[in-house]
């Protein structure tokens, strides 16, 4: 696909992600809507997301974020951003009633993408990597890199995770020729968490409980507990990955209340299970190692759910079959 051949006749253009937005959400939106109000200054360009988290602070024109999706006309085409169209909340409508539809996506439980034009990499660690090979690389400048370096810190975990690839370095070694303050960003945007930030997740790890052999972890957050802590959604980012990092574990399950007897659950593995498949069970997606949904019922309802595919991925996978 040519980004801006598929834009240049376009009056009005809109821009979304998926919702409670991720640094990946955000970071390839910020991008994506510098290099178009940048390369085509004619059209009306327009950013809708859910409020970002503290951590995206550091970014630019996060000022031109419409968060209150206030909008009654119909854009030329519309960008459906590291999601498929069924979790752009408020965008949904917008992007379905948008003249061109197009999306740009890595997660492999949305293969075939949701547009007219599709541009879905699975192998691509982050959106911001796909969108890095769209843009002519002549015309990025520092804000633009910005954005695309946190989007990718935040997906990769630094350059940490297994879907860090050398293409991903080679980008982000491109992108911090441009000067800005790298390691400032990792250590402010990725790794500070809050007083109460830190709290809550000793609170939760603290909470967690190992089954199938320490082999999975769960730890859950409820509504009352994210009141107590003054906390809301994005403050319980990288609970996950810390259960993760226990040793022996593989996999690491945390939920978390949205709605009484309602979960968001986040998962992630190291080695034995597609957690994505386990996901896209319930209604879900995202990655093989990172993968999310939301679950009705009780914790224990949910938990029992999970532990049941959890268990057939690890036996499907010989080497992790677990000892009887
Ligand atoms: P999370 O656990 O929310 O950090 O999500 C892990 C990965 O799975 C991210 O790439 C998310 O975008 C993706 N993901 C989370 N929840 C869902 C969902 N309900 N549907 C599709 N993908 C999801
Ligand atoms: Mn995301
Ligand atoms: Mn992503």
């Amino acid at each position: 696909m040519n980004l801006l051949n598929e834009c240049r006749e376009a009056k009005r253009i809109g821009i979304s992600a998926h919702i409670r937005p991720d640094g990946d959400a955000v970071g390839s939106c910020m991008a994506l809507y510098l290099y178009l109000k940048k390369m085509l200054p004619e059209a009306e360009v327009k950013l809708f997301l859910e409020t970002p988290p503290d951590s995206m602070g550091h970014l630019q024109y996060l000022k031109d974020i419409d968060s209150e999706y206030a909008c009654d006309k119909t854009f030329d085409v519309f960008f459906a951003l590291d999601t498929g169209s069924e979790r752009l909340g408020k965008a949904e409508s917008f992007f379905e009633s948008a003249a061109k539809k197009i999306n740009i996506d890595h997660h492999i439980s949305n293969q075939n993408g949701c547009g007219d034009i599709n541009v879905v990499e699975p192998q691509a660690g982050s959106t911001a990597e796909i969108l890095y090979g769209l843009f002519e690389e002549e015309n990025l400048d520092v804000d633009i890199a910005v954005a695309l370096y946190t989007a990718m810190i935040h997906d990769t975990g630094v350059f940490q995770y297994s879907n860090t690839t050398p293409r991903a370095l080679q980008i982000a070694a491109r992108l911090i020729g441009f000067g800005f303050p790298f390691s400032k960003i990792i250590e402010e945007s990725f790794y500070q968490k809050t007083y109460l930030q830190n709290q809550i997740m000793g609170r939760a790890l603290m909470e967690s409980i190992r089954f199938m052999e320490g082999r999975c972890i769960v730890s859950c957050v409820s509504r009352k507990m994210m009141d107590f802590y003054h906390v809301t959604s994005s403050d319980l980012d990288g609970i996950v990955n810390q259960l993760r990092n226990i040793k022996g574990v593989d996999c690491a399950i945390f939920l978390y209340e949205i709605n009484l007897l309602e979960y968001k659950v986040s998962m992630r593995s190291n080695e034995c299970a597609n957690v994505a498949r386990v996901a896209s069970f319930f209604g879900g997606g995202g990655h093989v190692r990172a993968a999310g949904c939301t679950m009705k019922g009780t914790v224990h309802d949910v938990i029992n759910n999970l532990s049941l595919h959890i268990e057939a991925e690890f036996k499907e996978n010989e080497k992790c079959t677990m000892e009887s």
